[in-house]
């Protein structure tokens, strides 16, 4: 039987690794792909467009979200950012398991439309180790890491809305809860909802053959 595709938003404190587990997720097991997201924000050093993100014009991202091509977005430390939608409804039409990398408020834009989504947050294991990845990967300038980190701890009321959290200690480990986490929702009952036809049709051919 096919199983059905996953949509698995992953969310968790910018400098928390996300991107280092979902790299990991689409590197090691088969049949994921990543949602590319539209943004305003500046591409850093070694960011590709169209790989990492399409780095996009505020009058462009505007236009994207007057056509509705977005299923979700939100504005993050003074920048747009948001999902084009059609790549995401191919994907799962495909059977993939396609996975959302955003921040909380598209997260739950995402699941009051899409309630079959997982939600996922990563945590890191501690908040001083958090500091210390965002002033490490030297990315950002010390203001925009206090904002980033202002926003983390905004964010973590809201955790408790998340289906899952997940620490981020040992990168593969945390691949391998996540990728648990779906394989399990692949499996729900929900998703088999013809399965007593399949299974009668079966049944039929293998009891007329007695
Ligand atoms: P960064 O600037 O560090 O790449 O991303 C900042 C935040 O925006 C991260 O929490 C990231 O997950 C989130 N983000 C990236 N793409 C999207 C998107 O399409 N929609 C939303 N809502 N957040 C996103």
């Amino acid at each position: 039987m096919k199983k059905p595709g996953v949509l698995l938003v992953m969310s968790g404190f910018s400098g928390a690794g996300k991107g280092t587990v979902v790299k990991r997720l689409l590197e090691t097991k088969d049949n994921y792909s990543l949602s590319i997201s539209a943004t305003t924000r500046e591409p850093r050093n070694g960011e590709v467009h169209g790989q990492s993100y399409y780095f996009i014009s505020k009058p462009d991202f505007e236009a994207m979200i007057e056509n509705d091509d977005l299923l979700e977005y939100a504005t993050y430390v003074n920048n747009y950012y948001g999902t084009p939608k059609q790549y995401v409804f191919d994907q799962l039409e495909q059977g993939k398991n396609i996975i959302l990398e955003i921040e909380l408020q598209g997260a739950m834009k995402v699941r009051d439309q899409y309630p079959g989504a997982i939600m996922v947050f990563i945590v890191p294991p501690s908040i001083k180790e958090l500091k210390e990845r965002l002033v490490g990967r030297g990315t950002e300038t010390l203001d925009v890491i206090e904002k980033r980190l202002q926003r983390a701890e905004e964010e973590t009321h809201y955790i408790k809305d998340y289906d899952y959290i997940v620490e981020n200690d040992i990168l593969e480990e945390c691949a391998e809860v996540v990728h648990s986490i779906v394989v399990a929702e692949q499996h729900h009952a929900v998703h088999y909802g013809g399965i007593e036809q399949v299974l009668e049709s079966q049944f039929n051919e293998v009891l007329k053959g007695e």
